[in-house]
């Protein structure tokens, strides 16, 4: 059975078949993406017989909710499970009437990043652009999100580095961004990721690209190394070049990410470095107090230390605090690898 979510109109006349007329396509497109269908059968613009001609090789190919879990501050984590019986988490983040989901790239994690929960999974495997899209229909459709009111963005900030998945976020990210699929705003979506210089040139070429976010976690080379050890292989100094010559478009800024760890990277010193390290970049920060876990060794600093670093920060530039959000049921940033627990956040508090 191949999926039908993930597919481009072009692969859909395919999948419809030749003698079917243009239009089926685009309604098909349609009935997939910007009216998140819940079952092939239920699509009702297309006659019943091309619906079950297109069963008989065809499924929908949204995840299965294997559970959710809901935290006391509204963020709730689907675990899902896909057509391969892996599973992975999405997240759904509501604040007054916004709503952020956050979507997974890959099952687990390859890049080895010390203060992150995902990277003790490892690496299973690259999420398909059905199944990144498919996050994002289910949990729209879950939560009856509107896609097209100006209040719902997506972050590609879950399990695993976009960047090394990155044609298939950029197929998923056409999708969700087409008026005729998804209809979201590309203000509205943006990707994380560890520093994986080649490809951030690579993303800077495409047209249809999602925002971009640079997790930049430490202020010197040799600490950032020791945090994330895929420096040694894309060195600080290299990242900050790729990203100076990252061509923004005109409303764009980039984001970087900076996770504190109490007396390892939260000293005013190094908020003065990262200050120098970010001169003359077009960006923003934030700021994420560590959220601890199971078999991670560093500590959260304390409110003040981060209301101090964030101080110092923004003498120069935007700088904004991430507030946790689902740390009560392992949905945080650096928090996803599939806990069951209901209540899991007894840990390093
Ligand atoms: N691989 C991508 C996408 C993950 S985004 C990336 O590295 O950017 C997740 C964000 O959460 C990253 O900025 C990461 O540095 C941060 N993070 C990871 N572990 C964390 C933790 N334990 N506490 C707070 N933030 C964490």
């Amino acid at each position: 059975m191949q999926p039908l979510v993930g597919m481009e109109l072009r692969e859909l006349r395919q999948a419809l078949g030749t003698d079917q007329p243009p239009y089926r396509a685009r309604q098909l497109y349609e009935a997939l993406y910007r009216h998140q269908a819940s079952e092939l059968v239920h699509i009702s613009t297309l006659p019943v017989r091309t619906r079950q001609q297109l069963a008989g090789h065809h499924s929908l190919g949204l995840p299965e909710v294997a559970h959710l879990y809901e935290s006391a501050d509204g963020t709730r984590r689907y675990l899902l499970r896909l057509d391969d019986g892996r599973t992975v988490e999405t997240v759904l983040m509501p604040e007054g009437e916004r709503n952020t989901i956050c979507l997974s790239s890959q099952v687990g994690c390859p890049v080895d990043c010390q203060f992150c929960m995902t990277a003790l999974l490892g690496l299973e495997r690259n999420l398909t652009a059905g199944e990144i899209v498919g996050q994002a229909l289910l949990v729209a459709r879950e939560n009856r999100l509107r896609q097209d009111g100006g209040r719902l963005n997506l972050v590609m900030m879950g399990q695993g580095e976009p960047l090394l998945n990155l044609s298939n976020v950029l197929k998923a990210t056409r999708i969700l961004v087409d008026p005729r699929g998804f209809a979201l705003s590309p203000r509205r979506i943006t990707i994380s990721t560890a520093g994986i210089i080649p490809k951030i040139d690579e993303l800077g070429r495409e047209s249809v690209r999602p925002k971009l976010a640079v997790s930049l976690n430490a202020s010197t080379e040799e600490m950032r190394c020791e945090l994330m050890p895929i420096t040694r292989k894309y060195h600080l100094k290299d990242l900050l070049e790729a990203c100076r010559r990252y061509p923004l478009r005109p409303w764009e800024k980039l984001t970087f990410e900076y996770v504190l760890l109490k007396g390892v990277n939260d000293t005013d010193q190094d908020a003065r470095r990262v200050v120098k390290l970010l001169a003359n970049l077009n960006c923003k920060v934030n700021l994420i107090a560590l959220n601890p876990g199971a078999e991670i060794v560093y500590h959260t600093p304390d409110g003040a230390r981060v209301k101090g670093f964030q101080q110092i920060l923004s003498r120069s530039l935007p700088c904004f605090i991430r507030k946790p959000r689902g740390l009560d049921i392992y949905a945080a940033c650096g928090q996803l690898q599939r806990s069951t627990g209901e209540t899991a956040y007894e840990h390093g508090r």
